[in-house]
């Protein structure tokens, strides 16, 4: 599903040239279950955000889904990433003032179904996440957990092959982190790619696979259950 080659990532910060990724190679195979961890400024963010087609890499090779995704342009890019990726952020990004129920269907307004069809899909993920009874509620009317529960929705409503999380627990206490984590499983168990970054030993727990970086390179990538 994920081939990458030699991945490596600069930043341009005035004269000064950052090398933030130094090198990465990785294979994630369909159905996989990987966290990635490492210091803070290792690359995590870096590399989820080449992952999930929202970067391009400096130099190196990414092929998802066979297609060589490494050099696209931000029009091709943004139509794989529409179709292949749900991305869901620490922070949730929902939009205010919207309902769950619309945040839930924003994705698939670029995807071109009707709207009647985008409410019957957003209607079903919001329930399968727990959260039938709050379709109608902004995010400012819900709990930070039922707030991360709209965000998976959201990343899920079109059906991606990839579910990118860059510390979706980072914002919630230790209960409701657990509640998501038991979400990520089930999403997992429906046969999902599911890729997590995290600084938490305990949620890294939940992944089959661990990778973890270090100050751009890939330091270990090892096995968990
Ligand atoms: P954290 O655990 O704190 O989220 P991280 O591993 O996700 O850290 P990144 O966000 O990938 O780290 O950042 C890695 C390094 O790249 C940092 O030193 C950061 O300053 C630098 N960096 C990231 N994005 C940019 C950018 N757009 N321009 C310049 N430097 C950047
Ligand atoms: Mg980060």
């Amino acid at each position: 599903l994920i081939r990458i080659t030699d991945i490596k990532r600069d930043f341009q910060l005035g004269s000064e040239t950052i090398n933030v990724l130094k090198g990465i190679d990785l294979n994630i195979n369909k159905g996989e279950y990987v966290a990635l961890m490492g210091p803070s400024g290792s690359g995590k963010s870096t590399l989820m955000n080449l992952l999930g087609c929202l970067d391009t890499p400096t130099s190196g090779t990414y092929i998802l889904n066979g297609k060589d995704v490494s050099k696209m342009h931000d029009d091709d890019l943004a139509e794989v990433r529409n179709k292949e990726i749900g991305f869901v952020f620490q922070t949730f990004n929902l939009l205010p003032r919207t309902t769950a129920l619309d945040n839930v269907a924003l994705p698939m307004v670029y995807a071109g179904y009707s709207k009647s069809d985008r409410h019957e899909r957003a209607k079903e993920v919001l329930a399968q996440v727990g959260l039938a009874d709050r379709m109608d509620h902004q995010p400012n009317q819900l709990s930070g957990g039922q707030r991360q529960r709209v965000a998976v929705a959201r990343a899920l409503v079109n059906k991606p092959s990839i579910i990118l999380a860059d510390e979706p627990t980072g914002n919630l206490d230790s209960k409701t982190s657990v509640e998501i984590m038991k979400l990520f499983d089930d999403i997992h168990a429906n046969g999902n790619t599911v890729i997590l970054v995290t600084h938490e030993e305990d949620i890294a727990q939940y992944a089959h696979r661990i990778i973890r970086l270090r100050d751009g390179i890939i330091e270990s990538d090892t096995p968990n259950r």
